[in-house]
């Protein structure tokens, strides 16, 4: 009875909540002063699963500097970080497609905490579109963000800090090209490629005591790409069922396995990928006439 007990716990979501605002309740299942004393700077650590990860980050003792482009958005983040953790938040503006902004706010977050030990490339624009309908632009935006924005933000911590003090890269990418996901040729396209980068970076950059990784996480509810994505369409169809372990992730998991790949716990983990996604990309419909039927009632554009 015991260990049929313990097996279901080990798959059983802990507590989270669908909005950008902190747990009500939180239970340390790793040591609390894991991160003691370290710095994480957080690209898109304003909403979503990047607010999650930050949380979560410094309720084991980190401090974090959370950036993006909308400098209202992170501050408010950062004020309710600060209130649920007392751990301290330096909210900053970027925008990753434009190095000269990345290298104004690691100068910032330098002066303000005098080291950044982890970097978490988390921001990335998403949409559902069919090939046939995506702008040119279009996917070159989204190649901008997440592939060029990935590598900017890597290059500039390279040079003002990682390059002499060693650090964590993590890369959140997702499981999209895995099986040709329809209607994201876009964003599994710049993610692939993000996954390429990690293993090029591991391997040049390893040397220097620099680990890096990528994390694919699959649905995630309470979520600006849940919502975009289909999540609903998901819900509602029964979608869920078909993943194997019957149900969407939570952001808190995304967050605890984002803690696991910046901890000495995978101190000699580098250059792979990480799949956060209950067994999802192995057995979910990869429909292309059903999808193309939600994204022409609209149902992508919100
Ligand atoms: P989200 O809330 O929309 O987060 C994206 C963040 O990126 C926002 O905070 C946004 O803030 C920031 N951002 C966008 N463009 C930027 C730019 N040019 N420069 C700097 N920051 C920028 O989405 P999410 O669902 O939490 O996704 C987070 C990550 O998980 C993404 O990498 C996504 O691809 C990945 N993912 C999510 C899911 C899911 O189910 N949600 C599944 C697989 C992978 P500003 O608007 O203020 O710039």
């Amino acid at each position: 009875a015991a260990m049929a007990g313990a097996e279901v716990a080990s798959a059983q979501p802990p507590p989270d909540v669908d909005t950008d605002e902190c747990l009500r309740e939180y239970r340390h299942l790793f040591s609390p002063d894991i991160l003691a004393g370290q710095v994480a700077f957080i690209t898109g650590g304003g909403s979503g699963i990047g607010f999650r990860i930050a949380e979560i980050f410094m309720r084991h003792g980190c401090r974090t500097v959370i950036a993006s482009r909308n400098l209202q958005r992170v501050a408010e983040a950062s004020k309710k970080l600060v209130a649920a953790t007392g751990q301290q938040c330096l909210p900053l503006s970027i925008d990753v497609r434009q190095p000269q902004t990345i290298v104004a706010a690691v100068d910032e977050a330098l002066k303000e905490f005098e080291r950044i030990d982890i970097l978490v490339n988390n921001a990335a624009g998403n949409f559902l579109c069919p090939a046939s309908a995506l702008s040119f632009n279009a996917f070159k935006t989204v190649i901008d963000i997440d592939t060029l924005g990935t590598f900017n933000t890597s290059k500039v911590l390279f040079e003002k800090y990682f390059r002499d003090h060693g650090g964590v890269i993590i890369n959140i990418t997702a499981t999209l090209s895995y099986r040709g996901q329809a209607l994201q040729v876009h964003a599994g396209a710049a993610k692939a490629a993000i996954d390429a980068m990690t293993r090029h970076l591991a391997v040049e950059w390893g040397p220097k005591r620099i680990r890096v990784n990528s994390l694919a996480p699959g649905p995630i509810a309470g979520t600006e790409g849940y919502r975009r994505l289909g999540g609903k369409f998901a819900e509602e169809g029964s979608h869920l069922a078909m993943i194997p372990l019957q149900r969407a992730g939570n952001k808190t998991e995304i967050a605890h396995s984002t803690l696991y790949l910046a901890s000495p716990l995978s101190s000699y983990v580098t250059g792979t990928t990480l799949v956060v996604d209950g067994g999802s990309w192995l057995t979910s419909a990869n429909n292309f006439p059903a999808l193309l039927d939600f994204w022409a009632a609209g149902a992508n554009t919100n």
